[in-house]
């Protein structure tokens, strides 16, 4: 019955985690379940997986933010 809501109007979505610009991990608030953006910027479900290389992205593209100064 949880699920019936999901159904009929898709997943209540929150963001939980803010990996990058473009990539947040998400809570869907009927169903508890945990979903993610993809490469493709398509929604996918949070896998074990997707968390780690989540997580090594959000390492990177915070890095990536403080070194705004050009290289030479
Ligand atoms: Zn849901």
């Amino acid at each position: 019955m949880k699920n019936l809501y999901c159904r009929l109007f898709n997943h209540d979505l929150i963001i939980k985690n803010e990996i990058t610009k473009f990539v947040k991990e998400y809570t869907c608030s009927q169903c508890g379940k945990h979903y993610t953006t993809s490469d493709q910027g398509e929604l996918i479900p949070l896998t074990d997986k997707r968390r780690e290389i989540n997580k090594t992205l959000k390492v990177l593209y915070n890095k990536r933010k403080k070194l705004k100064q050009p290289v030479y």
